[in-house]
């Protein structure tokens, strides 16, 4: 996926806040280096909706990180968060962790399908849609190369 600039689309993640009463930290954010601009994953507004809404009308905590709630928040900010990984390289590692993470949660598929645990099963098919929003933008990891 590609800028209006023609420049590559990275991904990071951001703080953002939300109808400005909300921040949500570790929000996965496509970002444009030479444009200084980020936009939404396409499907991560209504994700933020979803969680906003979750803390209910008058909420107490204003703040929290999607690293808890989606799972490719939370792969990229453990890829990030390894002090060992290099900068170079940090977009073919995301992808890498992504593509981990979901065979990962295929075995689990699998296994809660052949335990028919339909409460398991649903829960593992949500935490693969949240990933797999990414799969159509994963050529902007090969665009530089
Ligand atoms: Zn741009």
């Amino acid at each position: 996926m590609k800028c209006s600039c023609e420049q590559s689309l990275k991904l990071e993640l951001r703080t953002v806040k939300y109808a400005r009463s909300v921040t949500i930290r570790h929000v996965p954010v496509l970002v444009c280096n030479q444009c200084l601009t980020y936009e939404l994953i396409p499907t991560m507004r209504s994700d933020l909706k979803k969680y906003v809404e979750l803390l209910g009308p008058r909420p107490k905590q204003t703040t929290f990180s999607m690293k808890d709630y989606h799972e490719l928040a939370d792969v990229i900010y453990g890829v990030l968060a390894d002090a060992a990984c290099p900068n170079e390289g940090l977009d073919a590692k995301i992808e890498h962790e992504i593509q981990e993470r979901i065979n990962l949660l295929l075995d689990m598929y699998r296994l809660a399908e052949s335990m028919n645990d339909d409460g398991w099963i649903s829960d593992i098919r949500q935490r693969l849609s949240q990933l797999s929003v990414i799969l159509p933008e994963m050529n902007v990891f090969h665009a530089d190369v």
